[in-house]
């Protein structure tokens, strides 16, 4: 039998899509359906090659969202994450695509098409579908997914503050976590990225800064307006 190496949008950094030279690529590329958003049971079904952001669109007509967002996102597909258990700005709140599939449809080396986990949340049993998420291909070939869907946060909002050096930038995210505030993002420029960034799109950041902190805050009005108090006297 050939090797067979499944292939969503091929947009993975390790490799794993690379066909072997006398093997066959399955990719899922023309499997982008959604085949049923449950609301009452908070998730989507969908077929492999679906790419992330267009769950989250089909979604978001709803009051909801599929949380994990690697930064390939508009390209990349869920049977992808699923294989290299992606993750992406806001996983620091929100966690990797293994806290967000409930069931997995594979199909096993030996072509058996099996079932794993189960609609309702904290499914009872061996943990199947943790062993198979980030397994990158090696286990068998995801044809259908059941992910959990995410309601939208009322408030989301982003603070930005520069910094004289990496260490003091550092130091702020330190005091933040240390307050009790978990952002739904943080993310920290160095001065060269700073530099890149003004070339490319002049976003126009403090002039002279050695590091700049972006903090994003999400969830009901008054708790994010609590927290930019905190995060701005921290700042
Ligand atoms: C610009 C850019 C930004 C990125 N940012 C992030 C980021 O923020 N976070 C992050 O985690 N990653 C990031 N990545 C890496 C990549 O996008 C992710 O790993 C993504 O999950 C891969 O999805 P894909 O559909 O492109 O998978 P592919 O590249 O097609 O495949 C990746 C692996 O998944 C397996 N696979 C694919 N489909 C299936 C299936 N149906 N069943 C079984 N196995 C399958 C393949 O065999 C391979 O081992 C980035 C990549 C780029 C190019």
């Amino acid at each position: 039998m050939s090797p067979t190496s499944p292939r969503g949008a091929g947009t993975g950094l390790s490799a794993g899509a690379l066909p072997h030279a006398e093997g066959v690529l399955l990719v899922t590329s023309r499997m982008r359906r959604i085949i049923e958003i449950d609301l009452a049971n908070e998730c989507a079904v969908v077929e492999p090659g679906m790419a992330n952001l267009d769950i989250t669109r089909a979604a978001s007509p709803h009051g909801y969202y599929y949380a994990p967002d690697p930064s390939s996102q508009q390209a990349c597909s869920v049977c992808g994450n699923v294989a290299e258990n992606s993750g992406g700005a806001h996983c620091l709140k929100y966690g990797f695509t293994s806290g967000h599939v409930r069931v997995l449809e594979i199909v096993t080396p030996a072509g058996k098409i099996v079932e794993l986990g189960g609609k309702a949340t904290g499914a009872h049993g061996y943990d199947l579908i943790g062993a198979f998420i980030g397994s990158e291909g090696t286990l068998g070939v995801t044809t259908r997914v059941t992910v959990s869907l995410t309601r939208c946060p009322h408030k989301t909002v982003t603070l930005l503050s520069a910094f004289t050096s990496m260490d003091a930038g550092g130091e702020a995210v330190s005091a933040i976590i240390a307050a009790g505030v978990l952002p739904s993002a943080i993310e920290m420029m160095d001065a060269s990225a700073i530099e890149a960034a003004e070339a490319a799109v002049a976003c126009d950041y403090p002039a002279a800064a050695a590091a700049v902190l972006v903090v994003e805050l999400d969830g009901p009005a008054a708790e994010v307006d609590a927290q930019i108090e905190q995060v701005t006297e921290l700042f």
